[in-house]
Formats: structure tokens, sequence, C-alpha cells
């Protein structure tokens, strides 16, 4: 008896060591630090949730991959693209993500990358102008510091390997050497030179900001994207209920505690969306998407054959030492009634949650549906809500069909000209937030009719939860947009012939006249007349004039380049401007379009012949000089027998 009162008194001792609850931290900037920014955190949690202790654990990089390994931790603090890699190696998932303290009251939740030159630094006026030159950053493996940065370079496909770049340690000493001199242009974390400036440490007057972006509801300068900021995770050992207990209080942390202010954070919110970050370092080929090597279970056996054979011990050992605890475990299984019933007590009024959760959805959904127009619910990368009228133009019948198939919702606009289309970038919304003045238009294929229709798209944002809404509209202005396009047709294009007008003419002209003077190009003009035409219409009557009128133009439209512009000048009076030709290239093509009309058989007329006049520019030509030549010469054509071009 005594001896079993021993064995249950040790098991006891057992269970109040394996309630210390280990929180590893990154110590980016050692563990004295560390432990001062966190250990008010960890007090905090010890004392809300009764049945643990917890510990912070300041840890390296290397430290803390392989704690989290080895599950010798339980939670993790640590960088978001470390996260990003912990997670896809070894399956730690995330509950909150940290809310930045910020001058404001709001706190942030996300954060961005800068970059800045010396205010009177003329060579670097925007990105572009960065090759060749020196830069500055903190660290290959600093998000804000560094990859942020390498990938805006890498999308505007100016990142080079063998750039000049020298790595600094500290956001400080980045702003620092750029101030100096010592390189040219910097990189630092989004709220770098604000805190900076208010430290007094540098003036406005040091510095410029290179590719500034306008971002809403961000008070910091920024040159890049914004991505989350720092997760808490577990790690797959954790238990759901002690995650559930850490992120609850997490989330009721208040601003004024000691654990906050200690941490200079504002709190914890919900975790935010990764996959940005994932992106990032898809893209730039940086840890966990660095190997394309993928090991088979051989080159691993090989490799590791010590490990595997101790491994294999070791679950034989786990195994009896399981068996034994069962045995103990019926002993103590009254210990665990009451557990039970608290268990159960949480789980209740997490379904009652859920139901409340899934009563607003339902509302959501009713208001959304009886929508005629499209409205979608977004973070801004995925779309996270849309009403019935969508999935019926996509042809899809529920939301996960239509994310699965379209990740992004602007995969279903059609890439034309004058309407939205961001298959390369998914920050379309964004560019329709900071483009309010304008309007905005998709076009899309509606899956019923198989019709291309016009939608007007409208935005509109709010936050919840510290978390950036987005609202997107959809209105269906297919008709008013084929009214107006009829319209602007109208007033560019001749009636009769359908090709351009004297009016668009004139357009293309000035255009080009602006084109050939900055390139240093030249271009010609090709007037040309029907020859005899009133006697056709004469002997033929006014239809089929028109009709010689309409295929003439067909046929020449056909024989020209896509470049070139045919216009009606008058009657049956026709020009052609041919972009880069000179004279003698467009003496060349008027000779072969007299030629081609010449052997046209048209209905009931026959053959019938043009005469034509050719000009080609040159620097200080003007617009009614070079159109008179033009005419001068075809006058000239038609007074030396006609059926020809006259070019000089
Ligand atoms: P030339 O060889 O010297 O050019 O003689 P022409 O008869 O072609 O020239 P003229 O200027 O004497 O006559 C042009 C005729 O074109 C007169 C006009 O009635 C006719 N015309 C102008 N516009 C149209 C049109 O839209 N349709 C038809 N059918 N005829 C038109
Ligand atoms: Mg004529
Ligand atoms: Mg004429």
């Amino acid at each position: 008896m005594r001896f079993i009162l021993l064995l249950l008194l040790s098991c006891l001792y057992l269970f109040a060591d394996l309630t210390t609850v280990k929180i590893g931290v990154l110590a980016k900037r050692g563990e004295s630090i560390t432990h001062a920014q966190w250990d008010a955190t960890a007090k905090h949690l010890s004392e809300k949730i009764e049945e643990y202790q917890f510990e912070i654990v300041a840890l390296g990089f290397d430290a803390m991959k392989k704690s989290v390994a080895e599950g010798t931790i339980d939670f993790v603090l640590t960088n978001s693209v470390y996260y990003v890699d912990l997670e896809y190696h070894h399956g730690i998932s995330r509950i909150a993500t940290l809310i930045n303290r910020d001058h404001g009251s709001m706190g942030l939740t996300r954060f961005g990358g800068v970059f800045f030159t010396q205010a009177d630094n003329e060579t670097i006026d925007e990105l572009e102008d960065i090759k060749g030159k020196r830069v500055g950053a903190v660290d290959p493996l600093s998000f804000g510091g560094w990859i942020m940065a390498q990938y805006e370079l890498h999308k505007q496909e100016i990142y080079q390997e063998d750039m000049l770049l020298t790595f600094y340690g500290s956001h400080d000493d980045v702003v620092k050497a750029v101030i100096d001199g010592e390189v040219d242009i910097g990189t630092v974390r989004s709220d770098t030179l604000e805190r900076m400036l208010e430290e007094d440490q540098l003036t406005m007057e040091q510095f410029r900001i290179v590719d500034r972006r306008s971002l809403r509801d961000f008070p910091y300068i920024s040159s890049t994207a914004l991505y989350p900021e720092w997760p808490f995770a577990k790690l797959a050992h954790t238990s759901r209920r002690l995650a559930n207990d850490v992120l609850t209080t997490l989330l009721m942390l208040p601003t004024e505690s000691r654990a906050a202010k200690d941490a200079h954070i504002a709190g914890w919110t919900i975790p935010l969306d990764y996959t940005s970050i994932h992106q990032v370092l898809k893209e730039l080929k940086l840890s966990p998407y660095d190997k394309h090597h993928e090991i088979t279970f051989t080159e691993f056996y090989n490799t590791h054959q010590n490990e595997l054979r101790a491994v294999a011990l070791l679950f034989l050992a786990t195994l009896l030492i399981f068996i034994y605890v069962i045995r103990l475990n019926r002993t103590i299984s009254s210990l665990n009634i009451n557990l039970e019933k608290r268990v159960k007590e949480r789980t209740k009024k997490i379904e009652e949650l859920l139901d409340e959760e899934k009563e607003h959805s339902e509302l959501v959904d009713a208001v959304l549906n009886s929508q005629k127009n499209i409205v979608l619910l977004s973070d801004g990368v995925i779309l996270l809500r849309a009403n019935q009228a969508i999935l019926e133009i996509g042809g899809f019948d529920s939301l996960k069909a239509l994310t699965t198939a379209h990740p992004y919702i602007c995969e279903l606009f059609l890439k034309e000209d004058g309407y939205i289309n961001a298959f390369e970038d998914n920050e379309w919304i964004a560019y329709i937030m900071e483009h309010p003045d304008l309007e905005h238009k998709a076009m899309m294929i509606d899956q019923r009719s198989g019709e291309k229709r016009v939608y007007l798209i409208k935005t509109a944002s709010f936050m919840i939860h510290l978390h950036d809404l987005f609202i997107i509209t959809l209105t269906d202005i297919s008709e008013l947009e084929s009214a107006y396009r009829l319209i602007a047709d109208k007033a560019v294009k001749d009636e009769l012939t359908g090709i351009y007008n004297r009016r668009k003419f004139h357009e293309v002209i000035d255009l080009e006249f602006n084109r050939a003077h900055h390139n240093k190009s030249t271009f010609s003009i090709i007037m040309f007349d029907i020859d005899d035409f009133k006697q056709i219409n004469d002997t033929h009557g006014h239809n089929i004039g028109d009709y010689v009128l309409k295929t003439i133009s067909q046929l020449v439209s056909k024989h020209i380049r896509h470049s070139d512009t045919l216009a009606r000048w008058g009657g049956e009076e026709f020009m052609i401007l041919t972009p880069i030709m000179d004279l003698k290239n467009a003496y060349d093509k008027a000779e072969k379009l007299r030629i081609l009309i010449s052997l046209y058989p048209f209905k009931d007329v026959g053959q019938i012949t043009c005469s034509f006049g050719v000009a080609e520019y040159h620097e200080g030509l003007e617009k009614s000089v070079m159109i008179k030549s033009a005419d001068a010469r075809l006058y000239q054509a038609k007074g030396s027998g006609k059926n020809k071009v006259v070019a000089e």
C-alpha cells in the first residue's frame, strides 16, 4: 500500500513537472533583452491559466530550429519569415499575431520596407536607377530590413546576384551609412525613419524616399507592400485546449498591462494570413523553398542509419512505458472525472459561440444574395465571401468551387485594353483603392450565355479586429458600354465604308508627327482618288458607286500593315499613313495597291483605277504642307493620264 502511494506521489510529481510550458522566443537582440521583453507575458499567462507555469526560452535561429524539431518547447514566438520556415518544415501553426504599438491608438499588425537615399542624391530617382549603385541593408535574413526590398527589386527585374550590397546588422546603422554616404541607397523596416526622426537622430532634410507607396490606414512611409507581424505559434504536440487558453488570454491582454508594455506591443489579435510571405520566399527561392531536390527514403536511410536505429529502440521503450502508463491511468482515472466535466463545459460554450457565428453568417449571406450586383468580400489577397451573382456568372455551384478554380478573383477578368486585368499582379484591389478618381471596369464571360459582359468596379474598405477588409461591387454596365462604344465609333469612323474618317486621320497624323520628331524616325502618307468616279455613278447609279467605295476600302484594308492607318479623306478620296516608311518604300507600296485595285473585278462595273500622290515626313515639315504636297502629286498623276503613282 505504501509502495502504491509512493508511486502515485512520484507520478503526481511527474505531472507537476509536465505543467511547465515553454515559449521559445527568437532572441534577435540577445538573451537578456528577450527576457526583459517577454518574461512579463509568461508571468501573465501563468496567472491566468492556473494549471500551467509558463517560461520564456530565448533562442537563436539554430537553437530555435533544434528545439522545434525535438519538441522541447511548446510555443514559438518568432519573426514572420522564420515562422513560415518552421511551419513548412515542422508543422507549427500560428494562433495569434502581434499588434505593434504605434504613435496612434490603433496598433499595427503589418509592416513594410522603405528605400531611401541622401536628400541631394540626384543619381537615384526611382528604383530602376539602383543598378550599379551601393546598397545598404540590415541582414540577409531580416524581413523588413532586406527580404521585402529584395522581393520588390526582384518583381521589377532589377535584382542581381552581384549587387554591391552591404549588411550593417541593425536598422539604425543602415540609416547612418546612407547619411554618411557609405552607400547610395538603403533599405530598412517601415517605421525606422520615423522613430529616428522622433529621437532626433535624423532630420527630414537629410533623406529622400524612393518609390514611396500610398497606403491607406498605415501611418509610416513604405516602398513595399505590407506583410503580417510576428506570430505566436503552437507546436504540433501542444494540445488544442492549452493553445485555446493561451489564445484567449493573449486576445484579452490589455494594452496598458505590464506584459504588453514590456514587449513594446499593443496586444494580440487572431492570426493573420501569412500566404503573402510564402509567396515572397517561393519567388526568391529562399528557405523553405530553396531546395528542389527531394530526398528519397534510401538516401535518408543511408545517411541516418544510426539515428533510425536509435529511434526504433526509443519506440520500443516508449511502447513499454505506454503500456505501463495505461495501467497506471486506470488507477488515476477517477482524478480525471473532474477535468472531463470542465472540458465538457468549455466545449458547450464553444458550440454556443459557433451557433451564434453561423446565424451571423447566414444573415450576411442573405444580405449579399439580395443584391443583383456582384458583391465580393476580400482581405486584399484572398476572396472571403461572394454572393450568388458571381457564382452564376462564373458557372460555379459554391464559393469553394469558385475559389478552388480561381484563388484570385481577378483571374476571371479578360485581358482587354482599357479593362482591369491583374493576372501578374494580385494587388488590383489596392490599385483601385489608390485611384478612386478613375473609372475601373472589368470584362468577364457570363458562362450562362457565353457573352462578354462589362462591369463597373467600386470598392470600400473597413476594419474588423484590425484586419483590413474590402467590399467590392461589380455592376453590369454592358448595355451602357455598347451604347457608349457606338457613339465613340461614330465620332471616328466613316458611316458608309466603316474605315476611319478625316477627323481621326488628323489625330493619327498629329501623334505620328510627335513620334517621328522624338524618335528621329520618318513616315509617309499616300493619298489616292478613284479615276472617273463620276462616270461610274452616272452609268451604274449611286448604289453601285457606294458599293465601289466600300469594296475599295475593304480591299486596301486587307493589304496594308496593322500599324498603317487608312481613312476616307472625302467623297472618293482616301489617305494612308505608313509609320517608319520612307518615300521609296511608300512609293512601292502605293504602286502595289494601284495594281491590286486595277486588277480587281468590280461587280457590274468591271475594272477601276486610282491615282496616287505620296509624301514623306522630314524634320521641320508642317502637317498642312505635307498633306498639300501629297495632294499636288495626286493632281499631277491625274494630269498625266491617271492610274499612276507620283512621289516627287
Ligand atoms: P477624276 O478622275 O478626275 O477624279 O474624276 P472623278 O469623276 O472621279 O471626280 P469628280 O470630283 O468629278 O467626281 C467625284 C464624284 O464622286 C462626285 C460625287 O457625286 C461622287 N461621290 C462623292 N461621294 C460619294 C458617295 O458617298 N457615294 C457615291 N456613290 N458617290 C459619291
Ligand atoms: Mg475621282
Ligand atoms: Mg475627287
